[in-house]
């Protein structure tokens, strides 16, 4: 099986445009970007998804997103920004292991802004927040039920 590109990325085995890295994360550019200032945040030690990632490196993960939107911010000066996070291929996901995207943007970039904002079944609604309640009691810390998706 071949290695994880961005375990390569990480340990300098694949060239990237790395703008910080630790001990825990690292930042690099992305090289399919949507705009100027697109960086790529990842745990160094592997794992493929919000499902499988250790809570304390997924903290270190947002916390160098935010750190990293800042810097994008007051130097280029993007009309916003969004944090962007894909799990599993119906997702959008195309690298397996986490990374969260600093995707600045701007009005007329083409991109959506967000859904549309149609009102949704209310019976519905109630009906899928019991089933959320119900599972958030059954688990411990409600973050280690999901099966890993792919
Ligand atoms: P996803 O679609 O999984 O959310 O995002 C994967 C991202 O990784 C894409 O935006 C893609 O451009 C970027 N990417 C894929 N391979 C490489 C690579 O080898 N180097 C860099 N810098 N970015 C990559
Ligand atoms: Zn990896």
């Amino acid at each position: 099986m071949s290695k994880c590109p961005f375990c390569m990325i990480a340990t300098h085995e694949l060239p990237s445009e790395i703008i910080h890295e630790d001990e825990h994360v690292v930042a690099f550019m992305d090289v399919n970007p949507i705009a100027d200032g697109h960086v790529l945040v990842i745990p160094r030690r592997h794992a493929e998804n919000l499902h499988a990632i250790d809570p304390e490196d997924l903290q270190r993960v947002v916390v160098t997103a935010k750190r990293i939107a800042a810097v994008v911010q007051s130097e280029l000066r993007p009309d916003g920004i969004n944090l962007f996070q894909a799990n599993g291929r119906g997702a959008g996901q195309t690298v397996f292991h986490l990374h969260m995207h600093v995707l600045p943007r701007s009005i007329d970039d083409g991109m959506p802004m967000s859904w549309d904002h149609k009102p949704g079944d209310r019976a519905r609604i109630a009906e899928v927040a019991g089933i959320l309640r119900g599972a958030l009691a059954r688990s411990e810390t409600g973050i280690d039920m999901a099966e890993p998706v792919a």
